[in-house]
């Protein structure tokens, strides 16, 4: 695993312009089972991808924090919001919550989630390769194939899938 992690950043950036070109193209025209396609794409893919071995969105981005996520970690925490947004977070440039540095706090050495039951919603959707309407995050997508090697491996076979 970590040797395709190390070399995804470079394969993402090979397949960047084959990659705008087909999610343009989708996006103009999606395919009517587009939602049926991706959750089969998607279960295929996490059947054989094992993301303790992995934890590289952990490690790497960090999610962000809606107000819902902030009050039920502060909670589980036994903390009031405002300190627990003291304690680990910070304000990006878009005006979300975001970590303060990554890799996430909350990450183990063994990379297990240590706060793994009441997460943020981010981090139980990434890489949202089972969402619907899945042509609309096309830009957000491409981000995601440079850091996920599971997504990665979903687009590729998405451009073998729908021709
Ligand atoms: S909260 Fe858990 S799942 Fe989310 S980035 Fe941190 S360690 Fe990963
Ligand atoms: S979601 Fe992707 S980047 Fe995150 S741990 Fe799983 S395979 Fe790795």
């Amino acid at each position: 695993m970590q040797e395709f992690l190390n070399k995804l950043p470079e394969l993402a950036k090979d397949k960047q312009n084959e990659n705008k070109k087909f999610f343009s193209k989708l996006k103009n025209k999606p395919p009517k089972n587009l939602d049926y396609i991706m959750q089969d794409l998607h279960d295929r893919e996490f059947e054989r991808t094992d993301c303790l071995e992995c934890a590289n969105c952990c490690k790497t981005t960090g999610p962000l924090f809606t107000d819902k996520d902030i009050d039920r970690i502060s909670k589980h925490f036994k903390m009031k919001p405002q300190q627990f947004i003291e304690t680990y977070l910070r304000i990006d440039e878009d005006n979300d919550f975001v970590l303060q540095s990554v890799p996430c706090t909350f990450l183990g050495a063994d990379n297990y989630c240590s706060i793994y039951e009441v997460r943020p919603k981010a981090c139980r959707e990434f890489p949202h390769t089972d969402r619907k309407k899945f042509q609309q995050i096309s830009n957000l997508t491409m981000k995601n194939v440079a850091i996920c090697p599971a997504a990665f491996n979903i687009v590729e076979a998405m451009k073998e899938r729908i021709k």
